[in-house]
């Protein structure tokens, strides 16, 4: 028998312990090969001299300086599509469907991948436009207008998102269950907030993975929960995951999470002002409104995050332990709570014991195996 599993284990996860960290590694192996294609083809756009070239072509097509940045933009971002197609489709589509854990058909994944271009793309050009317009027009103090402007959307976006944007992805319809609607409306007023209505979200066309969210700012906060968690879950178990989700609510971390994205985002412009300063003559660009010099914007956007991603997702496995605690305090059994999280771990194929420097940089959430343990020992 292997000796990946602890103690205590029944021998049947032995088997299935392999293949998940088989999908793991493969998942991690994929992703940081994707972000690795993607600083070269930014590092190659910036010091080839071809974003240059781009930006003469656009600039030949349109002498109105937002018309030939959108053409930049369309141009650029082909070229980032293209390149990072190939592994795009190994993560989202191969992998996926190699461990059984999709339901999405080829024609169905390029749908959604055509729908994806178009919302950030649309994102993309506004955030961009306005972006190089502050600029020109406020060269000294534009990263300040521009770090208050997109905090400001952020927030907006937030509240927007669960009425805008996830309905182009998923469908949506008010859940038909009464007696777990009342369950969980009962579970939202003893956390002080009031909730819009509770949704079936049909993630089985999709997925085989099972998932529940407390979704949208104010007057768009909703219960959302995938039609594959509802047919796997009993009412409590269902209780206990969004126990938890209301546990962030209790803890206001999605007020705290939107305003550490505000910080960094005030120091990312402010990093950005000063760099740009810096690199602008050396470079060859002519001054920093010149948007040949996006490739360089978003290089300090990527180092910025990658270097912030283990104390992003250090706060976050803290922020996740505290929702636990509220959790177990919030609903009846601590029995229900850990089936939820056996069964979560079996349909996600979660991996329940990552190695601890693999969770120190990739996990947002304590593995399966430290929940487990916290939800057994906590004097409830
Ligand atoms: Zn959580």
């Amino acid at each position: 028998m292997s000796n990946e599993v602890p103690a205590g284990r029944h021998d049947e996860r032995v088997e299935d312990s392999k293949r998940v960290k088989r999908y793991h590694r493969t998942g991690r192996l994929l992703g940081v090969a994707g972000f690795l294609v993607d600083l070269a083809v930014l590092l190659a756009l910036l010091f080839t001299g071809w974003s240059d070239a781009l930006r003469t072509v656009a600039l030949h097509c349109s002498t109105r300086l937002w018309l030939a940045l959108l053409i930049y933009l369309g141009l650029f971002g082909m070229i980032n599509q293209l390149v990072g197609l190939p592994l795009d489709f190994l993560r989202g589509f191969w992998l996926e469907h190699r461990y059984g854990l999709s339901n999405l058909t080829l024609a169905g994944w390029v749908k959604d991948q055509l729908k994806g271009v178009a919302v950030s793309g649309t994102l993309a050009a506004l955030g961009s436009e306005f972006l190089y317009a502050a600029i020109r027009h406020w060269p000294e103090t534009w990263w300040l207008v521009c770090a208050g402007v997109f905090i400001g959307f952020f927030f907006l976006l937030a509240n927007l998102a669960p009425v805008l944007i996830f309905p182009i992805f998923f469908k949506v319809k008010p859940l038909e269950n009464p007696a777990l609607i009342e369950r969980l409306l009962g579970l939202a007023r003893r956390a002080g907030t009031r909730v819009r209505g509770v949704f079936e979200w049909k993630l089985s066309e999709k997925s085989k993975k099972a998932n529940a969210a407390l979704m949208g700012l104010g007057n768009t906060r909703r219960i959302i929960l995938s039609d594959t968690l509802l047919a796997n879950f009993r009412d409590e178990e269902v209780e206990a995951v969004l126990a938890h989700e209301f546990g962030h609510h209790v803890h206001r971390h999605i007020v705290h999470g939107l305003a550490l994205e505000a910080g960094v985002t005030l120091l990312g412009f402010y990093l950005l002002h000063r760099i740009l300063d810096w690199l602008t003559p050396q470079l060859g660009f002519q001054g920093i409104a010149d948007f040949a010099n996006l490739p360089l914007l978003l290089l300090v956007a990527m180092a910025l995050s990658l270097i912030l991603l283990p104390v992003v997702n250090g706060r976050s496995r803290a922020m996740e332990r505290q929702a636990d605690a509220y959790a177990l305090r919030a609903i009846p059994s601590r029995d229900a709570f850990i089936s939820s999280l056996e069964k979560l771990a079996a349909i996600n194929l979660a991996e329940r014991l990552p190695h601890p420097w693999i969770e120190f940089i990739f996990h947002g959430h304590p593995s399966t195996e430290k929940r487990i343990a916290f939800a057994r020992r906590l004097p409830v």
